[in-house]
């Protein structure tokens, strides 16, 4: 191909995400919700939240959902309602916790700092373990290694659409008597063992950040649990620790959901399994177009399906030696990427108090600098699909 042709061709960017194709798609029903809320004069709270609230717990297979402002809230509350962290007094949750001495919590260093940044605002330490080479979520073998007298749970991260390995997971977990939280905020719909994410430890978290696959129109989180202590709980610190109006258990946070929020996504979360359907077969399209660049050793690997897992493809990343030179090329042919994440959290300036090297985590470590993240989103077109392999094709044997 000629530079010339190459442009013509390639003129048209393939985007990561195109969230304008979604609005859309939906703008009729969304800019009625839109309107019906701004009419009603109730903005925080409500019934569309309440409504949204029962109809996540169904999706989800749990008996109880408890929106909040964020997935990183989510991830906050739902830790301190499993124990971590001292208790603030009052109502009687204390005693799991004395003085804080089990503060801390097992997390992946591959993931978004909110996942370990929320174990610190909860109140606990966060622990890395190391990742399995191929799934890239917690190796329930390391999580072993690093649990102490002083372990108060077990944080997975379901990470780009993947359950971390949740059967091992929760033996272990059994085992030592500690509650799992899982960080599903990548993983809308996805299931372990036939059974959604969300329901199958103690607690999961949600976020409904614009790009997720279910994503509000600004910021927005859910808590899932069967306990209806976690439930409970969760509820207070949302809203100040407040039991009843103006009367307070504890401290908590302002860190509800807004009507807003709460009926744009009531309106997607009816879509979520036919945009989690097309994900699948956008990933599969992928693999059949790239599966002799990895069985030629061209690339590491693509991202395989595990047992016992359903993916649900938040993100399609593949694993390249030479990823950054890949990406440049690929930027040149019109094509957007991803990297997602190019340093692990243990050796982050947030975490150097640490003191982990280079090499304490070499799985999470050797996939930071391989990942790179291809556009995945329910409208992508296959046309699309097969431009990106093309460009792909070309920028991994140089031309
Ligand atoms: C997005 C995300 C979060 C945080 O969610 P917010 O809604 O942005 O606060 C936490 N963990 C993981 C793995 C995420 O991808």
């Amino acid at each position: 191909m000629t530079a010339k042709q190459r442009q013509e061709r390639y003129s048209r960017r393939v985007p990561l995400v195109d969230l304008g194709l979604q609005y859309a798609a939906l703008k009729d029903e969304l800019d009625a919700v839109v309107g019906r809320v701004l009419a009603s004069g109730q903005y925080v709270g409500g019934p569309e939240v309440e409504e949204f609230e029962s109809e996540f717990a169904q999706f989800c297979g749990t008996p109880h959902a408890v929106a909040v402002g964020s997935g990183t809230d989510a991830l906050r509350f739902a830790l301190k309602a499993v124990g971590v962290g001292k208790s603030e007094g009052g109502e009687g949750s204390k005693g799991s916790n004395p003085a804080g001495e089990r503060a801390e919590v097992v997390t992946s260093p591959l993931t978004f700092i909110a996942s370990a940044e929320a174990i610190s605002q909860a109140g606990g330490r966060p622990v890395f373990a190391d990742i399995h080479p191929v799934s890239l979520t917690l190796d329930p073998a390391k999580i072993e290694q690093v649990i102490t007298s002083r372990t108060a749970a077990i944080l997975p991260v379901h990470l780009y659409g993947r359950p971390a390995d949740l059967g091992p997971i929760l033996a272990l977990a059994r085992r030592r008597a500690l509650p799992v939280v899982e960080d599903a905020c990548q993983a809308h719909g996805a299931l372990y063992d036939g059974r959604p994410v969300g329901s199958i430890g103690d607690a999961g978290c949600f976020s409904f950040y614009p790009t997720k696959n279910l994503g509000a129109c600004g910021e927005g989180g859910m808590v899932t649990t069967s306990r209806a202590d976690v439930a409970a709980r969760v509820r207070k610190l949302r809203d100040h620790g407040q039991v009843e109006k103006y009367r307070y258990a504890e401290e908590g946070y302002n860190g509800r959901l807004d009507a807003l929020q709460a009926a744009i996504l009531r309106v997607k979360l009816r879509k979520l399994a036919e945009w989690n359907e097309r994900r699948c077969a956008v990933a599969e399209r992928y693999r059949s177009g790239l599966r002799d660049l990895e069985e030629r050793g061209a690339l590491v690997a693509l991202p395989g399906e595990m047992p016992r897992s359903r993916h649900v493809y938040h993100l399609f990343a593949v694993r390249l030696t030479d990823r950054d030179r890949v990406r440049a090329e690929l930027r040149e042919l019109g094509i957007d990427s991803g990297v997602q994440y190019p340093v692990p959290l243990h050796l982050q300036p947030a975490y150097a108090w640490m003191g982990l090297r280079e090499g304490a985590f070499p799985e999470a470590e050797r996939a930071a600098q391989q990942v790179l993240t291809l556009p995945l989103y329910p409208e992508i077109t296959n046309s699309q699909v097969d431009r990106v392999c093309e460009a792909l094709r070309m920028a991994v044997d140089g031309r």
